[in-house]
């Protein structure tokens, strides 16, 4: 299974599990949802790559599937930011991104 391969089926995971929750305001529950979800599609795929993982934005609430390794997040946090805690950066997705990224 390519990266690419693993990113579309737990992208497609996640929307089926989560759609339900849709428009919840409940971003807990939510969370503990996701983080479920991304517990059980971890174990039914062991081969899957480690560096992938399903985030929820901090600004939408859209759930989204990275294939940025951490490393290179970081390193591009740092670049844009300073060197931060990891657990005070706040995970968003590419479109918020775009809006609220420095020029
Ligand atoms: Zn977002």
């Amino acid at each position: 299974m390519t990266d690419e391969e693993y990113a579309e089926a737990l992208e497609k995971r996640l929307f089926e599990e989560l759609l339900p929750l849709a428009g919840s305001k409940d971003q807990a529950a939510l969370r503990r949802r996701l983080e479920e979800v991304l517990t059980a599609f971890a174990k039914e795929n062991p081969d899957a790559p480690k560096t992938l993982s399903g985030h929820l934005c901090s600004l939408c609430g859209c759930v989204f599937a990275s294939l940025w390794p951490d490393e290179e997040a970081m390193a591009e946090s740092r670049a844009n930011f300073g060197d931060q805690p990891k657990e005070q950066l706040a995970v968003v997705c590419d479109d918020c991104w775009e809006r609220v990224r420095p020029n």
